[in-house]
């Protein structure tokens, strides 16, 4: 099959916070790999603003080393990279004062073309820099804004930040990013939801028994630890992420793939939210791993003994609707987990009665597993007959439908969620962006658990470093008669 890479229209993209590590790790090797696939137009430019003293060319080469470290197998043929390097220039810019404004507004190209600023720095400069781009003639009816997470830390934070984009920036400029969402495997649950007859039919509790979202690191905290204990795996995973891969699991079919169809739809999944008992949910600290000094416990890691902010959570999800009242969702996250692994596993109900002897009712189950990293691909468990004689032996066996052979060597290596993200964003499609009332929604639901956990003083458990978290979570699942998937990197069943 031959690469479809549809070129998007010329554009300026400025990013703010351009030497930032967001920057160097994901946003530039993203924009690279595009430019290597022929994707960036030719005259494109890419303009990196911060604080930082420095010419055009010391920031290129700050940027060649990122693309070479981050890029993956794309620090490609010769030339290309100088290609790149030429595309893009540098801002000395103060978010908080009026230095290097008016050199930007002159490096732009301002001939009609797309406009997009990436707002990759702290959310408290949001409207610093909001302000300042409007202040000096910047802001365009068209121009886009990107922004990062976290969106607050809370519901009336995100108002607020809400508010002060809404001030310079309509909602259909701005793109708040969840990285989740640009997935490939994302975009094909979409595509195998509400593309194939086959599904939607079964796509309700009557026949799908419960659903599991997993999202498990290996790593600790590392340097973020002090940013990381002010969060948690609440505000940090499960409020912007699980809840995205939730909402696209439980959505209604949209009228029409049209961005505000879909996130009215996704919208409609949070509110029908209900609220989460304290029974519901485990929190967990990891412990120390076998070399304290390389893996210390939780505490150590956020220089905080008495930290009672969760690095593990597990949670039982109830959806009030008609489509799956009944159908619970667990939710699990965490770090220092024995593999990372992102999976979503929707798994059906049993048969009503088997025919087959020798069968232990109950044992043979459809699942429907989309696994989202380190290996994108979604596979159906079916049950067949074991091959050969022996008379009627049933097995379950993974239906890989990745279809990589079919599909030919690019979908071995697809875009990056940033890549395709940032894309979008020229392209002018929020499809896969979040909208404000979505994010503030998403904390309506998230603030009163929280709120509960303060109120009364509630204690992660400890879980072992490299294990699957505390023993409660595997309690939350027991009770209900259910064990959680096996947390691993390779595809396998159930
Ligand atoms: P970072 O490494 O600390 O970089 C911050 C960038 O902002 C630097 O380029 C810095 O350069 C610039 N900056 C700081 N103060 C500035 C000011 N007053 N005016 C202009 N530029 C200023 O942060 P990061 O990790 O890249 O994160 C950026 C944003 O992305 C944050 O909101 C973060 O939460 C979010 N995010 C990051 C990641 C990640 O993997 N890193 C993942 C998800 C979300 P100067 O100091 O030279 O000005």
């Amino acid at each position: 099959m031959v690469s479809r890479v549809i070129p998007v229209d010329t554009f300026d993209l400025v990013i703010f916070g351009g030497t930032g590590d967001l920057a160097r790790r994901k946003i530039l090797p993203g924009l690279f790999r595009r430019f290597c696939a022929g994707q960036i137009p030719s005259d494109a430019r890419i303009i990196g603003a911060a604080r930082g003293e420095m010419d055009n060319d010391a920031y290129r080469e700050i940027v060649a080393e990122a693309v070479r470290e981050f890029s993956g197998s794309h620090h490609c043929e010769d030339g290309t990279l100088e290609g790149f390097l030429e595309k893009l220039s540098y801002a000395h810019v103060d978010a908080r004062g009026e230095d290097g404004w008016e050199t930007l507004k002159q490096l732009m190209s301002r001939d009609g073309r797309i406009e997009a600023f990436y707002f990759s720095v702290a959310p408290g400069l949001f409207g610093d820099i909001a302000k300042r781009l409007h202040a000096h003639g910047m802001v365009s009816p068209t121009c886009r804004v990107v922004v990062e997470k976290p969106f607050g830390r809370d519901l009336q934070s995100a108002r607020e930040l809400n508010q002060t984009l809404a001030q310079h920036f309509d909602e259909s400029q701005i793109y708040r990013i969840d990285h989740y969402l640009g997935k490939e495997t994302v975009q094909n649950l979409m595509a195998v939801r509400f593309g194939n007859v086959l599904f939607e039919p079964l796509w309700n509790s009557q026949y799908i028994d419960h659903i599991q979202i997993t999202v498990a690191e290996t790593v600790g905290v590392g340097g973020r630890g002090e940013y990381y204990d002010r969060s948690g795996a609440m505000r940090d995973m499960v409020q912007n992420h699980l809840m995205q891969l939730l909402c696209l699991i439980a959505m209604e079919p949209p009228a029409k793939f049209d961005p505000d169809a879909v996130r009215d739809e996704k919208l409609k999944v949070i509110r029908a939210l209900e609220p989460v008992m304290p029974h519901h949910v485990v929190r967990g600290q990891y412990m120390a791993g076998e070399d304290e000094d390389a893996h210390p416990d939780y505490r150590t890691a956020v220089g905080d003994p008495r930290s009672k902010t969760e690095s593990f959570i597990a949670m039982k999800v109830n959806l009030a609707n008609w489509r799956w009242a009944g159908t619970p969702f667990y939710l699990r996250t965490g770090k220092r987990m024995s593999a990372r692994s992102s999976e979503i596993a929707v798994v059906f109900k049993p048969l009503p009665h088997t025919i087959f002897e020798d069968v232990e009712h109950g044992t043979n189950r459809n699942v429907l597993a989309i696994q989202l990293q380190p290996n994108e691909g979604i596979t159906m468990d079916v049950t067949i007959k074991e091959p050969g004689p022996g008379g009627m032996r049933l097995i379950d066996v993974p239906l890989d439908m990745t279809f990589a052979e079919a599909l030919g060597p690019e979908v071995e290596d697809p875009p990056d969620a940033y890549e395709r993200l940032i894309m979008d964003v020229i392209r002018g499609n929020q499809t896969l962006f979040m909208r404000g009332d979505e994010v503030e929604a998403a904390w309506a639901w998230t603030d009163p658990i929280i709120a509960g956990w303060e109120a009364r003083g509630d204690v992660p458990k400890p879980y072992e470093s490299g294990g699957s978290g505390p023993v409660e979570a595997d309690q939350l699942m027991a009770r209900d008669g259910l064990i959680w998937r096996e947390i691993t990197q390779k595809r396998r069943r159930m």
